[in-house]
Protein backbone atom coordinates (compact mmCIF):
# COMPACT_ATOMS: atom_id res chain seq x y z
CA UNK A 1 0.00 0.00 0.00
CA UNK A 2 1.19 3.27 -0.63
CA UNK A 3 1.92 5.52 2.21
CA UNK A 4 -0.40 8.03 3.29
CA UNK A 5 1.48 11.49 3.76
CA UNK A 6 0.91 14.88 6.38
CA UNK A 7 0.46 16.69 2.88
CA UNK A 8 0.84 15.92 -0.57
CA UNK A 9 1.36 18.67 -3.09
CA UNK A 10 1.37 16.99 -6.17
CA UNK A 11 -2.43 15.99 -6.25
CA UNK A 12 -3.16 20.06 -6.12
CA UNK A 13 -0.37 20.32 -9.01
CA UNK A 14 -1.79 17.40 -11.22
CA UNK A 15 -4.89 18.75 -11.18
CA UNK A 16 -4.33 22.45 -12.03
CA UNK A 17 -1.29 21.64 -14.11
CA UNK A 18 -2.11 23.13 -17.22
CA UNK A 19 -2.80 26.77 -15.78
CA UNK A 20 -0.10 26.52 -13.33
CA UNK A 21 2.42 25.78 -16.03
CA UNK A 22 1.41 28.73 -18.53
CA UNK A 23 1.61 30.79 -15.28
CA UNK A 24 5.12 30.16 -14.32
CA UNK A 25 5.88 30.04 -17.94
CA UNK A 26 4.62 33.79 -18.35
CA UNK A 27 7.28 34.73 -15.83
CA UNK A 28 10.21 33.02 -17.99
CA UNK A 29 9.07 34.24 -20.93
CA UNK A 30 9.20 37.63 -20.03
CA UNK A 31 12.40 37.54 -17.62
CA UNK A 32 10.43 39.29 -15.24
CA UNK A 33 11.35 37.26 -12.28
CA UNK A 34 11.55 39.10 -8.82
CA UNK A 35 8.74 41.71 -7.67
CA UNK A 36 7.30 41.42 -11.07
CA UNK A 37 3.78 42.10 -13.17
CA UNK A 38 2.45 38.31 -11.44
CA UNK A 39 3.53 39.79 -7.84
CA UNK A 40 2.15 43.33 -8.33
CA UNK A 41 -1.20 41.46 -9.33
CA UNK A 42 -1.02 39.22 -6.36
CA UNK A 43 -0.70 41.87 -4.06
CA UNK A 44 -3.97 43.62 -5.41
CA UNK A 45 -5.92 40.72 -5.50
CA UNK A 46 -4.57 39.43 -2.18
CA UNK A 47 -5.29 42.71 -0.03
CA UNK A 48 -8.68 43.02 -1.10
CA UNK A 49 -10.18 39.54 -0.69
CA UNK A 50 -8.92 40.18 2.69
CA UNK A 51 -10.61 43.80 3.14
CA UNK A 52 -7.06 45.38 3.62
CA UNK A 53 -5.98 48.24 2.47
CA UNK A 54 -2.12 47.92 1.81
CA UNK A 55 -0.42 44.08 0.85
CA UNK A 56 3.61 43.81 0.55
CA UNK A 57 5.18 40.85 -0.17
CA UNK A 58 8.31 39.15 1.07
CA UNK A 59 10.59 36.77 0.58
CA UNK A 60 8.88 34.89 3.03
CA UNK A 61 6.71 33.85 6.53
CA UNK A 62 9.82 34.83 8.85
CA UNK A 63 11.01 37.73 7.13
CA UNK A 64 7.44 39.34 7.20
CA UNK A 65 7.58 39.44 10.74
CA UNK A 66 11.18 40.76 10.90
CA UNK A 67 9.97 43.78 8.78
CA UNK A 68 6.81 44.10 10.82
CA UNK A 69 8.53 44.77 13.45
CA UNK A 70 11.30 47.11 12.07
CA UNK A 71 8.31 49.46 10.99
CA UNK A 72 6.95 49.67 14.17
CA UNK A 73 9.88 51.01 15.54
CA UNK A 74 10.61 48.03 18.18
CA UNK A 75 13.37 49.50 20.19
CA UNK A 76 16.96 47.56 21.66
CA UNK A 77 15.85 46.14 24.86
CA UNK A 78 11.69 46.09 24.49
CA UNK A 79 9.98 43.11 25.04
CA UNK A 80 7.45 41.50 22.87
CA UNK A 81 5.25 38.92 23.94
CA UNK A 82 4.38 35.91 21.76
CA UNK A 83 2.84 32.18 22.22
CA UNK A 84 4.80 29.34 23.71
CA UNK A 85 3.53 27.08 21.52
CA UNK A 86 4.57 28.28 17.92
CA UNK A 87 7.02 28.01 14.94
CA UNK A 88 10.27 29.42 16.17
CA UNK A 89 9.84 32.40 13.64
CA UNK A 90 7.00 33.87 16.28
CA UNK A 91 10.30 34.07 18.58
CA UNK A 92 13.61 34.76 16.76
CA UNK A 93 12.26 37.83 14.62
CA UNK A 94 11.67 39.52 17.71
CA UNK A 95 15.71 39.47 19.22
CA UNK A 96 16.71 39.69 15.47
CA UNK A 97 14.45 42.76 15.43
CA UNK A 98 16.30 44.24 18.70
CA UNK A 99 13.70 43.22 20.74
CA UNK A 100 13.31 40.38 23.97
CA UNK A 101 10.98 37.68 23.31
CA UNK A 102 8.61 36.96 26.32
CA UNK A 103 6.54 33.56 25.90
CA UNK A 104 3.43 33.42 27.18
CA UNK A 105 1.73 30.30 27.85
CA UNK A 106 -1.48 28.72 26.05
CA UNK A 107 -5.24 27.48 26.42
CA UNK A 108 -4.88 23.95 27.16
CA UNK A 109 -7.30 23.24 24.52
CA UNK A 110 -7.33 25.31 21.83
CA UNK A 111 -3.26 25.86 21.72
CA UNK A 112 -3.33 29.61 21.64
CA UNK A 113 -2.39 32.28 23.75
CA UNK A 114 -4.24 32.35 26.93
CA UNK A 115 -5.54 35.87 27.55
CA UNK A 116 -5.10 35.58 31.20
CA UNK A 117 -1.63 35.05 31.40
CA UNK A 118 -0.70 37.52 28.57
CA UNK A 119 -2.56 40.46 31.18
CA UNK A 120 0.24 39.36 33.55
CA UNK A 121 2.94 39.43 30.73
CA UNK A 122 2.60 43.24 29.97
CA UNK A 123 5.00 45.83 31.84
CA UNK A 124 6.78 48.78 31.25
CA UNK A 125 9.18 47.28 28.70
CA UNK A 126 6.24 45.95 27.17
CA UNK A 127 6.18 47.33 23.61
CA UNK A 128 3.68 44.51 21.69
CA UNK A 129 2.21 41.41 21.19
CA UNK A 130 2.94 38.65 18.75
CA UNK A 131 -0.79 36.77 18.65
CA UNK A 132 -0.01 33.32 16.46
CA UNK A 133 -3.37 32.09 15.25
CA UNK A 134 -2.27 28.53 15.54
CA UNK A 135 -2.85 25.41 12.98
CA UNK A 136 -5.29 27.85 11.75
CA UNK A 137 -7.91 28.41 14.58
CA UNK A 138 -8.30 31.81 15.39
CA UNK A 139 -6.86 33.08 19.02
CA UNK A 140 -8.89 35.30 21.26
CA UNK A 141 -8.01 38.53 18.78
CA UNK A 142 -10.57 40.79 20.05
CA UNK A 143 -9.42 40.96 23.63
CA UNK A 144 -6.33 41.09 22.67
CA UNK A 145 -6.97 43.89 20.79
CA UNK A 146 -8.39 46.02 23.36
CA UNK A 147 -6.09 44.64 26.03
CA UNK A 148 -3.06 46.38 23.68
CA UNK A 149 -5.51 49.41 23.16
CA UNK A 150 -5.62 49.73 26.92
CA UNK A 151 -1.75 49.45 26.87
CA UNK A 152 -1.10 51.12 24.19
CA UNK A 153 1.16 48.67 22.63
CA UNK A 154 0.87 47.01 19.64
CA UNK A 155 -0.32 43.77 17.85
CA UNK A 156 1.03 41.73 14.37
CA UNK A 157 -0.86 38.88 14.06
CA UNK A 158 1.40 35.87 12.38
CA UNK A 159 -1.55 34.14 9.83
CA UNK A 160 1.74 31.84 8.58
CA UNK A 161 -1.20 29.06 9.47
CA UNK A 162 -5.00 31.11 8.77
CA UNK A 163 -5.31 32.31 5.85
CA UNK A 164 -8.38 33.26 5.90
CA UNK A 165 -10.07 32.00 8.64
CA UNK A 166 -12.35 34.71 9.92
CA UNK A 167 -13.21 35.46 13.88
CA UNK A 168 -16.79 37.16 14.51
CA UNK A 169 -16.99 37.29 9.79
CA UNK A 170 -13.87 39.15 10.36
CA UNK A 171 -10.27 37.84 8.58
CA UNK A 172 -7.40 37.13 10.50
CA UNK A 173 -4.70 39.72 9.84
CA UNK A 174 -7.00 42.74 9.77
CA UNK A 175 -7.57 42.86 13.40
CA UNK A 176 -3.66 44.41 14.81
CA UNK A 177 -1.80 46.65 13.50
CA UNK A 178 -0.13 44.26 10.82
CA UNK A 179 -0.93 40.51 9.80
CA UNK A 180 1.92 38.32 8.48
CA UNK A 181 1.77 35.68 6.06
CA UNK A 182 4.02 32.72 5.01
CA UNK A 183 3.47 30.86 1.67
CA UNK A 184 5.95 28.27 2.28
CA UNK A 185 4.62 25.11 0.09
CA UNK A 186 2.46 23.34 2.78
CA UNK A 187 0.85 26.50 4.07
CA UNK A 188 -2.89 26.92 3.22
CA UNK A 189 -1.50 29.11 0.48
CA UNK A 190 1.71 27.88 -0.63
CA UNK A 191 3.74 28.79 -3.35
CA UNK A 192 6.04 26.47 -5.00
CA UNK A 193 8.82 28.09 -3.19
CA UNK A 194 9.27 30.32 -0.11
CA UNK A 195 6.90 33.55 0.20
CA UNK A 196 5.44 35.50 2.36
CA UNK A 197 3.48 38.65 2.76
CA UNK A 198 2.51 41.72 5.19
CA UNK A 199 -1.15 43.30 5.38
CA UNK A 200 -1.96 46.69 7.07
CA UNK A 201 -4.27 49.62 7.09
CA UNK A 202 -1.42 51.97 8.34
CA UNK A 203 -0.20 54.22 5.29
CA UNK A 204 2.28 54.95 7.86
CA UNK A 205 3.49 51.46 8.55
CA UNK A 206 2.67 50.32 4.81
CA UNK A 207 5.61 53.15 3.66
CA UNK A 208 8.29 52.25 6.20
CA UNK A 209 7.45 48.37 5.63
CA UNK A 210 7.68 48.80 1.78
CA UNK A 211 11.45 50.78 2.07
CA UNK A 212 12.35 47.99 4.69
CA UNK A 213 11.95 45.18 2.43
CA UNK A 214 12.84 46.49 -0.69
CA UNK A 215 16.50 47.87 0.12
CA UNK A 216 15.11 51.29 1.69
CA UNK A 217 13.64 52.90 -1.33
CA UNK A 218 10.18 53.34 -3.36
CA UNK A 219 12.53 53.63 -6.58
CA UNK A 220 15.73 52.21 -7.79
CA UNK A 221 18.63 53.57 -6.40
CA UNK A 222 17.10 56.17 -4.36
CA UNK A 223 17.88 54.36 -0.92
CA UNK A 224 16.07 56.70 1.94
CA UNK A 225 17.00 54.27 4.68
CA UNK A 226 19.08 50.90 4.55
CA UNK A 227 16.53 48.15 3.99
CA UNK A 228 16.83 44.16 3.17
CA UNK A 229 16.22 42.81 0.31
CA UNK A 230 12.75 40.63 0.55
CA UNK A 231 11.27 40.72 -2.25
CA UNK A 232 8.84 38.33 -4.02
CA UNK A 233 10.04 35.86 -6.84
CA UNK A 234 7.95 36.25 -10.02
CA UNK A 235 7.15 32.83 -10.46
CA UNK A 236 5.47 32.68 -6.97
CA UNK A 237 3.31 35.22 -7.51
CA UNK A 238 2.14 33.34 -10.89
CA UNK A 239 1.81 30.26 -8.62
CA UNK A 240 0.07 31.85 -5.51
CA UNK A 241 -2.27 34.49 -7.77
CA UNK A 242 -3.34 31.05 -9.45
CA UNK A 243 -4.03 29.72 -6.00
CA UNK A 244 -5.71 32.54 -4.66
CA UNK A 245 -8.76 32.13 -6.80
CA UNK A 246 -9.24 28.76 -5.16
CA UNK A 247 -8.45 29.30 -1.07
CA UNK A 248 -11.66 29.87 -0.24
CA UNK A 249 -12.82 26.06 -1.64
CA UNK A 250 -9.41 24.76 -0.61
CA UNK A 251 -10.34 25.43 3.02
CA UNK A 252 -13.94 24.30 2.82
CA UNK A 253 -12.38 20.72 1.51
CA UNK A 254 -10.18 20.91 4.78
CA UNK A 255 -12.87 21.76 7.02
CA UNK A 256 -14.92 18.81 5.48
CA UNK A 257 -12.03 16.64 5.73
CA UNK A 258 -11.84 17.42 9.95
CA UNK A 259 -15.37 17.14 10.26
CA UNK A 260 -15.41 13.84 9.25
CA UNK A 261 -12.16 13.52 11.51
CA UNK A 262 -14.00 14.49 14.35
CA UNK A 263 -17.39 12.36 13.93
CA UNK A 264 -14.99 8.90 13.23
CA UNK A 265 -12.72 9.81 16.12
CA UNK A 266 -15.25 10.70 18.81
CA UNK A 267 -15.06 8.66 21.79
CA UNK A 268 -12.24 6.33 20.84
CA UNK A 269 -9.35 5.90 23.78
CA UNK A 270 -8.72 9.18 25.42
CA UNK A 271 -8.54 11.26 21.98
CA UNK A 272 -9.42 15.33 22.27
CA UNK A 273 -10.22 16.29 19.01
CA UNK A 274 -10.06 19.41 18.20
CA UNK A 275 -11.83 22.01 20.20
CA UNK A 276 -13.54 25.09 18.32
CA UNK A 277 -14.25 28.07 20.49
CA UNK A 278 -17.12 30.14 19.51
CA UNK A 279 -17.64 33.19 16.81
CA UNK A 280 -14.55 31.51 14.89
CA UNK A 281 -14.14 29.91 11.08
CA UNK A 282 -11.02 27.43 11.67
CA UNK A 283 -9.06 26.90 8.47
CA UNK A 284 -7.55 23.83 9.86
CA UNK A 285 -3.82 24.25 8.36
CA UNK A 286 -3.60 21.24 10.75
CA UNK A 287 -6.36 18.67 12.26
CA UNK A 288 -3.72 17.99 15.89
CA UNK A 289 -5.76 15.54 18.12
CA UNK A 290 -4.38 14.80 21.91
CA UNK A 291 -3.81 11.85 23.08
CA UNK A 292 -1.87 10.21 26.44
CA UNK A 293 -0.84 7.24 23.96
CA UNK A 294 0.79 9.92 21.16
CA UNK A 295 4.41 8.22 20.82
CA UNK A 296 2.88 4.24 20.32
CA UNK A 297 -0.04 5.75 18.03
CA UNK A 298 2.26 7.61 16.08
CA UNK A 299 4.45 4.28 15.53
CA UNK A 300 1.40 2.19 14.95
CA UNK A 301 -0.31 4.80 12.30
CA UNK A 302 3.66 4.48 10.99
CA UNK A 303 3.48 0.79 10.60
CA UNK A 304 0.05 1.21 8.82
CA UNK A 305 1.33 3.45 6.47
CA UNK A 306 -0.01 6.52 7.70
CA UNK A 307 2.80 9.55 8.28
CA UNK A 308 1.60 11.78 10.88
CA UNK A 309 4.12 14.47 13.01
CA UNK A 310 4.51 16.82 15.71
CA UNK A 311 3.36 20.58 15.19
CA UNK A 312 5.73 21.32 17.77
CA UNK A 313 7.90 18.46 19.64
CA UNK A 314 9.08 21.26 22.10
CA UNK A 315 7.30 24.28 22.98
CA UNK A 316 9.58 27.33 22.03
CA UNK A 317 10.87 28.10 25.72
CA UNK A 318 12.35 24.59 26.38
CA UNK A 319 14.36 24.59 22.78
CA UNK A 320 18.01 25.03 23.22
CA UNK A 321 18.14 28.42 21.80
CA UNK A 322 16.04 29.55 24.59
CA UNK A 323 18.10 27.88 27.08
CA UNK A 324 19.78 30.65 27.99
CA UNK A 325 16.91 32.50 30.19
CA UNK A 326 16.94 29.45 31.86
CA UNK A 327 12.86 28.35 31.54
CA UNK A 328 10.85 26.29 33.76
CA UNK A 329 8.63 23.82 32.72
CA UNK A 330 6.07 25.26 35.43
CA UNK A 331 5.87 28.53 33.66
CA UNK A 332 4.44 26.83 30.71
CA UNK A 333 2.60 24.16 32.19
CA UNK A 334 -0.12 23.66 29.61
CA UNK A 335 2.51 24.29 26.47
CA UNK A 336 4.78 21.83 27.81
CA UNK A 337 1.68 19.24 28.58
CA UNK A 338 0.61 19.74 25.21
CA UNK A 339 4.07 19.24 23.25
CA UNK A 340 3.84 15.28 24.49
CA UNK A 341 0.39 14.56 23.88
CA UNK A 342 -0.13 16.36 20.18
CA UNK A 343 -0.10 14.84 17.05
CA UNK A 344 -1.44 16.20 14.00
CA UNK A 345 -2.93 13.93 11.29
CA UNK A 346 -2.43 13.70 7.40
CA UNK A 347 -4.83 16.96 5.74
CA UNK A 348 -5.06 18.25 2.68
CA UNK A 349 -8.15 19.89 0.45
CA UNK A 350 -6.92 16.67 -1.62
CA UNK A 351 -7.18 14.02 0.82
CA UNK A 352 -9.74 11.44 0.03
CA UNK A 353 -11.94 10.46 2.62
CA UNK A 354 -11.92 6.94 2.18
CA UNK A 355 -8.43 7.70 3.42
CA UNK A 356 -9.46 9.68 6.19
CA UNK A 357 -12.06 6.76 7.39
CA UNK A 358 -8.92 4.59 6.86
CA UNK A 359 -7.09 6.19 9.03
CA UNK A 360 -9.67 6.54 11.87
CA UNK A 361 -10.25 2.93 11.40
CA UNK A 362 -6.47 2.60 12.26
CA UNK A 363 -6.63 4.52 15.11
CA UNK A 364 -9.92 2.72 16.85
CA UNK A 365 -7.82 -0.56 16.07
CA UNK A 366 -4.63 1.01 18.13
CA UNK A 367 -7.23 1.75 20.78
CA UNK A 368 -9.15 -1.44 21.07
C1 LIG B 1 5.43 28.88 8.67
C2 LIG B 1 5.36 29.78 9.82
C3 LIG B 1 6.12 30.95 9.90
C4 LIG B 1 7.26 31.28 8.99
O1 LIG B 1 7.02 31.28 7.65
P1 LIG B 1 8.21 31.03 6.60
O2 LIG B 1 7.57 31.42 5.31
O3 LIG B 1 8.55 29.58 6.65
O4 LIG B 1 9.34 31.90 6.95
C5 LIG B 1 5.89 31.81 10.97
N1 LIG B 1 4.99 31.53 11.92
C6 LIG B 1 4.25 30.40 11.89
C7 LIG B 1 3.25 30.16 12.97
C8 LIG B 1 4.42 29.48 10.85
O5 LIG B 1 3.69 28.36 10.83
Amino acid sequence: MKKIKLVDLNKQYYFHKKSIDKSINQVIKDSDFINGKSVKKFEAKFRSKLNSKYCITTNNGTDSLFIAMKSLNLKRGQEVITSAHSWISSSSTITQAGGVPVFCDTDPDTFNIDINQLKKKINAKTAGIIAVHLYGQPCDILNIINLAKKKKIWVIEDCAQAHFAKFKNKYTGTFGDIGCFSFFPSKNLGAYGDAGALITNNSKLYKKAYLISKHGGFKKNEHLIEGINSRMDSIQGAVLGFKLKHIKMFNQKRVKIANLYNKLLRGIGDIKTPLLKKNRDHVFHLYVIKTKKRNKLKKYLSKNNILSAIHYPKCLPMLPAYAKYKYKKTEFKNSYKNQKEILSLPIYPELEHSKVKFICKKIREFFY
